[in-house]
């Protein structure tokens, strides 16, 4: 059994990513620049966006950061985004998800300009990813197939089963593992709320990805003997016994699941970081693709 740590992988994304910019800077170029709108005072969210401007500071890029109070407009949230679409320092935007409950995130998705849609959610984005074109592809799938590929997990032909079919997670996972390139070429099986047989189908994964938001919900009477299983779950699970009051759990019952499979991800230190060391490569890519 070994761990898929995605502290070291992504560590080392970032290394790479410092050294091209630095490369980037020395040839009188642009260096990448991330703007994060963040608006309200959602803890976890707070937590994200600051993990996410530090990582830009690791490695180079610059960020701007755009507090907005949680009664702001959606008007005046689109009109933000216009600026930024228009402003030609910046290349990647992103919106803090989730939204407050009077903006649509389906009308502020797609006010993201595509050429900086750095979170992959854009449809143009996403039809893009499904053809096989060159594409954002959202920071969470992306990160997991670069932690596949990092430890050189063979794809081909296995029976990759997804649980959660979000358009974040779930949905574009299972696109990415069946596309013809490695790490893909999968049979993929998407489960979610209304699966029947779940159990039988999880026994059937050579590779299982839990995203389904459900605190220790993989067990190891569902898991095969040498899966590969990614957890992408992150719950706070009140804890008395914690300073900040929560413990955070992920979708899979770590300590039992463990024994059985080949290959597993922590919580935190999987997904979790190559999130974030995806949403750098994107950010990257915005900028380069403007030379
Ligand atoms: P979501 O709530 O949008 O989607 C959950 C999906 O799980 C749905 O498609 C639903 O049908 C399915 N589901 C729910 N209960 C189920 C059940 N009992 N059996 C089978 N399927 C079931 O969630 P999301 O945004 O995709 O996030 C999933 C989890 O991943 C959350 O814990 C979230 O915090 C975490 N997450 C982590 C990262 C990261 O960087 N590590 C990024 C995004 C999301």
């Amino acid at each position: 059994m070994k761990l898929l740590d995605g502290r070291v992988v992504s560590q080392a994304v970032k290394d790479r990513l410092k050294t091209q910019t630095e490369e980037r800077l020395i040839q009188g170029k642009k260096v990448p620049h991330l703007a994060a709108i963040l608006i309200g005072n959602n803890g976890a969210s707070e937590t994200y966006v600051a993990s996410k401007v530090k990582s830009c500071a690791e490695v180079g890029f610059k960020s701007t950061l755009i507090r907005l109070d949680g009664s702001v407009t959606e008007q005046d949230l689109l009109f933000k985004l216009g600026e930024l679409n228009e402003d030609f320092d910046i290349d990647g935007i992103l919106v803090q998800l989730p939204l407050p409950k009077h903006i649509s995130e389906e009308k502020v998705i797609e006010a993201i300009c595509a050429s900086k849609d750095v979170d992959g959610f854009h449809p143009e984005s996403v039809g893009r990813m499904v053809q096989g074109l060159p594409a954002f592809y959202p920071a969470t799938p992306y990160g997991i197939l670069l932690l596949l590929e990092h430890y050189g997990i063979e794809t081909k032909g296995k029976h990759a089963v997804v649980i959660g079919r979000s358009n974040i997670v779930g949905r574009p996972i299972s696109i990415m593992l069946s596309k013809n390139e490695y790490p893909g070429n999968c049979t993929v099986t998407v489960c979610h709320s209304h699966t029947t047989g779940l159990k039988e189908i999880c026994l059937q994964g050579d590779i299982i990805i839990a995203a389904l938001g459900r605190p220790e919900f993989l067990k190891a009477d569902m898991v095969k003997e040498g899966a590969v299983i990614v957890d992408v779950g992150i719950t706070r699970v009140p804890d008395a016994t914690k300073k900040s009051g929560f413990t955070i759990k992920g979708d899979v019952d770590f300590d039992a699941v463990f024994p059985k499979c080949s290959y597993i991800t922590p919580v935190p230190g999987g997904v979790g970081p190559m999130t974030i060391a995806a949403l750098m490569m994107n950010t990257f890519k915005a900028c380069k693709a403007k030379d």
